[in-house]
């Protein structure tokens, strides 16, 4: 899968090329917005909520013809000029809304990390799509059990705002710079950065599995201010040593299952390992990382 600078680099070619084309480069006047939810927990929509008085001031710039909190009318499907998708495409009718979204909406743009990822939904594919439903259904005949992907990986994204659930800051930050006619940008800082900042105490170096180093920051280290390791919501940096971060957790003693535990929570796993083999196709063969590339591929198909 694509970092959130790869995801975020290229804008895709506007459903209306005549109309929608020029409003990508220029400041877009009251677009007509959507705010859509797959299946999720719906925590990133309270997000928006959460902004209170600041949603109510972006409110008034924006067309917001359909919010399933404010306005429903599931029959009719655009046309918008920004759709925001959360949650994952877990059943065939999600698969279905998606590229209807997708095809009637000049910019989609996912929000959070099951969007991004697949979240907490791709789990599943680890642990068996057959074996996962078998554990929730007495009678898994005719339910829906589909390999859970990033939505990037259905349809275009032509943004991705990451985190579980998404800041609504940056949230706010990146609609604004979109309506001013901006190509909204990411920093490329790990979470580390934001950690030492703010003077949290380092868990890693208390011997946990914390991915701070290798996580893409912005989410003002959260879960560090709860004293809770990074587990990777927001996806790896563009450049990550992976290598280097899973051999200090060797090191420390945690088995490739403990960190593989770990990557599975946000669905970052796939990721790690195309990182490791990347770094490993590159040239780095130190035995940490070819441990690691091996150990993490066994504890998957276990
Ligand atoms: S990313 Fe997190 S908060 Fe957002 S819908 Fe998924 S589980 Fe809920
Ligand atoms: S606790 Fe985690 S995020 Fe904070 S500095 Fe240590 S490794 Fe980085
Ligand atoms: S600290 Fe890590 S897990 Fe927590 S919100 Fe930030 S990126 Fe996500």
């Amino acid at each position: 899968m694509k970092t959130i600078k790869q995801l975020n680099k290229k804008t895709r070619k506007p459903a209306s090329p005549a109309k929608r084309g020029e409003q990508k480069s220029k400041k877009i006047n009251k677009p007509k917005v959507a705010i859509v939810g797959l299946t999720c927990c719906e925590g990133c929509e309270f997000a928006i909520l959460d902004l209170g008085e600041k949603f109510l001031e972006l409110a008034k710039r924006i067309d917001l013809v359909h919010w399933r909190f404010i306005k429903d009318d599931p029959e009719k499907i655009g046309p918008y000029d920004i759709c925001f998708v959360e949650g994952s495409a877990v059943t065939k009718d999600n698969v279905r809304l998606l590229k209807k979204l997708r095809k009637n909406s000049g910019q989609l743009i996912v929000l959070g990390n099951c969007a991004h990822f697949g979240g907490i939904h791709r789990m599943k594919n680890w642990v068996g799509r057959y074996k996962a439903l078998g554990e929730v259904y007495e009678e898994p005949e005719g339910i829906d059990n589909l390999d859970i992907l990033p939505i990037s990986e259905i349809v275009k994204v032509d943004f991705t705002i990451p985190t579980c659930p998404i800041n609504g800051e940056e949230f706010l930050d990146i609609v604004l710079q979109i309506l001013a006619g901006k190509k909204p940008q990411i920093r490329q800082n790990p979470v580390c950065l934001e950690c030492q900042a703010s003077g949290y105490e380092c868990l890693l170096q208390k011997g946990e599995i914390c991915c701070g180093p290798v996580i893409l920051g912005g989410c003002n280290a959260v879960c560090l201010k709860s004293k809770q390791a990074c587990w990777g919501c927001r996806g790896l940096l563009e450049e990550p040593d992976v290598d280097k971060f899973v051999k200090n957790c060797f090191l420390t003693g945690h088995s490739a299952a403990a960190v593989k535990k770990v990557l599975e929570v946000f669905g970052v796993k796939d990721d790690w390992i195309n990182q490791a083999q990347k770094e490993w196709r590159g040239g780095k063969t130190e035995t940490g990382l070819v441990k690691v590339k091996r150990a993490i591929n066994r504890a998957g198909k276990s």
